[in-house]
């Protein structure tokens, strides 16, 4: 790991004016100090962030929640008002990594932890978030865990976060904070598609903290569920996630959010599937029609074409799940 100097910031305004060329913020260094390890990243300076004041998770006026920036993953999923109204969020945030990294992860990490493909870290083949222009070592390479949607030529890595899946259905917002002011986001903004510039990750601007992620009001999200399929229970990234929140009134869908992870660089809000169920029969026949016509842009590389069918099965199975309870 190369030398760095270290800068331990007692206040955001200090934080936002230590940041600049060189420098990264370090908040649970979950995936940072990897990336340290490994040379993907090799910073000058890191602005110790930990010990900011961006801890608490407060009620809005409209029966939102206003979370901070260095919430920590096991609070944020243990927390009663998270698990009371979005239960999908902190089923999301429980089946992310394992309790100890979860204890020291947070929730403005999460949002730009990086993608876990294989290539970004292996310096000896090509990948084009590591080096513009060399080229993508995971096209007709091993590719099993890579993107079916948004991709391009130019990458298909997946988005690793489950958290961000859940945040993506909530419409959630993202604020942040730098020396020229404050900026809020839609989440479903933040993170970009890879198209022919795929080192660009997200719409954070190099000198910008994240100081908070703003949840609104989404009553049917008190009826949802977080599914995430994996190689193995614990401690393994989604081969294919989702996050749902249905309501169902007289046998058809009054309400419904829907978003997928490990499909895409980004978490994949299901647009096209939410628009097919509203007002649709309640039934696995609508539940898997909606299904195909969001994976009906799927293209898969050699090794994903599972994917596809995996996703319209988890799909289907979630929404069916929460149609039979809430009909219970
Ligand atoms: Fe690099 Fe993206 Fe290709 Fe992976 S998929 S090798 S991260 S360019």
């Amino acid at each position: 790991m190369k030398d760095f100097a270290y800068v331990a910031a007692p206040d955001v305004a200090t934080a936002v004016r230590e940041i600049g060329p060189g420098a990264k913020f370090l908040g649970g260094g979950t995936n940072l100090v990897d990336l340290m390890r490994e040379g993907i990243e090799a910073p000058d300076r890191v602005i110790d962030i930990s010990r900011l004041p961006l801890t608490g998770v407060d009620e809005l006026p409209d029966g939102g929640l206003r979370v901070g920036a260095l919430v920590r993953n096991s609070d944020l999923a243990a927390h009663p008002l998270i698990r009371a109204r979005y239960p999908m969020l902190a089923q999301a945030v429980l089946m992310g990594a394992s309790g100890q990294l979860r204890n020291m992860a947070t929730v403005g990490g999460n949002l730009v932890q990086r993608t876990r493909c294989l290539y970004l870290y292996d310096g000896t083949l090509p990948c084009n978030k590591r080096e513009p222009g060399s080229g993508c070592a995971a096209i007709g390479g091993a590719n099993r865990m890579h993107a079916i949607l948004g991709a391009s030529e130019h990458c298909i890595a997946t988005h690793p976060s489950d958290m961000c899946v859940a945040l993506a259905a909530l419409d959630a917002t993202v604020d942040m904070e730098s020396v020229r002011g404050t900026r809020r986001i839609p989440l479903l903004d933040f993170h970009r598609l890879p198209g022919d510039s795929p080192r660009v990750e997200t719409a954070l601007e190099p000198d910008e903290l994240i100081t908070a992620v703003e949840i609104p009001a989404v009553p049917v999200a008190a009826m949802s569920r977080y599914r995430k399929v994996r190689d193995r229970a614990s401690y393994a990234f989604a081969l294919v996630s989702v996050a749902a929140a249905l309501r169902v009134a007289g046998g058809r869908v009054e309400a419904v959010r829907l978003a997928l992870g490990g499909v895409a660089a980004r978490p994949w809000r299901a647009v096209e599937a939410e628009r097919v169920l509203t007002g649709a029969a309640a039934t696995e026949a609508e539940f898997r029609r909606a299904a195909e016509a969001e994976l009906s842009a799927a293209t898969p590389q050699s090794e994903n074409g599972f994917k596809i069918e995996l996703a319209r099965r988890t799909i289907t199975a979630t929404l069916l799940r929460l149609a039979e309870e809430g009909a219970a």
